[in-house]
């Protein structure tokens, strides 16, 4: 009996030329040139805009679709974005600002986190965007503070709802979490709300990330649903808006397959069918963040040396963990497992080695591909990791021994 190995999902959107990966319609040997040093992330708007036109597509024409900003807040794929989404979810002012600078209209931007501090809170009630409170806390804070700046502030209560999304490669609520104020505590938080006078935007129900199961996601859409009904029958004031949350997943890993939009989108098709009825004029939202950039993004570095140490190929490069966190398998993962990676200036070679490619650092855990079958490579290729426009660089220790910074750029 032959045992397959799994493979990787195929990483079909970049098309290939002359054994060469091209990215924005440009070769990866010529973008390397122009951009001037490795490493670097390159993003392809065309990618960016196709996959929010799929999720047009699939989803039900009631969904407002909005981009979680910590995915990829690089300003230029947000611009970019502003034209395409309905709104933005941002998680810092850091993020606020580029939200802002991009022109949408501060009441399409929400505010989601813990622990905004007096500063953050101020800014984001000055600027008129919605501030999505993760606790009582926050909502006196707000209160205080919009007093004292003679502003009405528009506020959401983020809810840990007391279901999971299953299968979720993150978990953020069914169980105690730092996220939201507990399901049961919402009622009184909008009877608060409503003494108070504030202006309600509506509800917030996130409760997971990275999700590859359609069944898993249709799960938490019913029960999220039945939930926000729930809570706009009990609320003295009225809710315009819940938003879903998203959590849609992106397939890394040898084995995993693409989400099956269509399904998803379906049985949203189906909830709103029933649902609509007692939820009326309701704006639905969805927020995404990794499903709308992650694999429109590559992270390209270039082979400075090859050594052989006890039989094994190493491919050593100016890339890795450093601007890569989650490609060495150190950004939450409990198993590391190989990202897609080739040889991007020799992809479809007939001559192939099993090598591993690790970075400059002085750490074993500065491992971009663990034994993978490579083309085989010599020094000054261009090695690139698939799946990279998400949780990239801006999720990755670039002060760690004192490299420089890695460029962007959207192609
Ligand atoms: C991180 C985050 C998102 C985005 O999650 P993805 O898995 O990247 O889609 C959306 N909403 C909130 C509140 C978040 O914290």
């Amino acid at each position: 009996m032959t045992v397959m190995r799994p493979k990787h999902a195929p990483m079909t959107q970049f098309p290939v030329q002359n054994n060469c990966l091209h990215v924005g319609g440009i070769s990866l040997v010529r973008l390397t040139q122009r951009v001037g040093k490795t490493p670097f992330y390159a993003y392809d708007r065309q990618l960016i805009t196709e996959r929010v036109h799929l999720l047009r597509h699939c989803l039900p024409e009631e969904i407002h679709l909005h981009y979680a900003m910590k995915a990829n807040p690089m300003p230029a794929v947000v611009q970019h974005l502003a034209g395409l989404v309905d709104g933005m979810d941002v998680a810092s002012v850091g993020e606020m600002k580029v939200a802002l600078d991009t022109g949408i209209p501060p009441d399409r931007i929400s505010f989601a986190g813990p622990g905004k501090n007096e500063h953050e809170l101020a800014c984001a009630i000055a600027a008129g965007i919605v501030i999505s409170m993760e606790s009582e806390r926050e909502l006196e804070r707000i209160t205080t503070l919009a007093e004292q700046m003679g502003i009405c502030p528009t506020v959401a209560v983020r809810v840990n709802p007391d279901f999971e999304l299953k299968s979720s490669g993150m978990k953020m609520g069914g169980e105690a979490k730092q996220f939201g104020i507990d399901v049961e505590r919402v009622p009184a938080m909008l009877t608060r709300i409503s003494k108070l006078g504030l202006d309600l935007e509506g509800l917030h129900i996130f409760c997971g990330s990275q999700n590859l199961k359609a069944g898993a996601i249709q799960d938490a859409h019913d029960k999220t649903l039945q939930l926000g009904l729930q809570l706009v029958q009990v609320s003295p004031i009225p809710i315009r808006t819940l938003n879903m949350g998203g959590g849609f997943g992106v397939p890394y890993f040898p084995g995993e397959k693409p989400l099956d939009l269509v399904a998803v989108g379906k049985n949203l098709q189906r909830l709103f069918s029933e649902i609509k009825p007692d939820l009326p004029g309701i704006r639905f939202v969805i927020e995404l963040g990794r499903y709308i950039v992650a694999e429109a993004g590559i992270y390209v570095c270039r082979v400075l040396d090859k050594k052989l140490s006890k039989g094994r190929v190493f491919l050593v490069t100016d890339g890795g963990l450093h601007h890569h966190l989650a490609a060495s398998g150190n950004f939450g993962q409990v198993i590391r497992k190989n990202y897609p990676v080739i040889v991007g200036n020799k992809v479809e070679s007939s001559e192939t080695e099993v090598a591993s490619v690790v970075g400059p650092l002085c750490t074993p855990l500065d491992l971009l591909a663990d034994q993978m079958e490579l083309s085989k490579a010599d020094i000054g290729d261009l090695i690139v990791v698939f799946q990279s426009g998400a949780y990239g660089l801006t999720a990755s220790p670039t002060a760690f021994l004192s490299h420089p910074e890695p460029l962007e750029v959207l192609v």
